[in-house]
C-alpha cells in the first residue's frame, strides 16, 4: 500500500455478497457469521481496496487515510 489506510467494515449493514473479496482478494474475508471483515490490507493494492469500497452495494466499507484523516471512499 502506498498510503497508510484505516479500513473498517460496518457489519450492521453488510449483506455478505462477497463483492469486496472479489475486488480486493486477501484484504477482506467473511467471518463465521458470513459478514465481511478486514483480513490483510497488505494483500491488496489501494486501488483494489477503494474499488471494494465503491462497489459495496450498501456502502459498508470505510477507507480513511490514517495520517491525514481524509475519507478516501466518500460518496457524493
Ligand atoms: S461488498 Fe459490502 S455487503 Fe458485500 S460482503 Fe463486502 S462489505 Fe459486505
Amino acid at each position: 500500500m502506498a498510503r497508510n489506510l484505516k479500513v473498517t467494515v460496518d457489519k450492521s449493514v453488510c449483506m455478505g455478497n462477497q463483492a469486496c473479496i472479489m475486488n480486493a482478494p486477501g484484504a477482506f474475508r467473511l467471518d463465521e457469521g458470513g459478514l465481511s471483515e478486514v483480513a490483510d490490507l497488505d494483500a491488496a493494492t489501494e486501488e483494489q481496496i477503494l474499488d471494494a469500497a465503491f462497489e459495496c452495494p450498501v456502502a459498508a466499507i470505510s477507507v480513511v487515510d490514517a495520517d491525514t484523516g481524509e475519507d478516501l471512499a466518500a460518496r457524493l
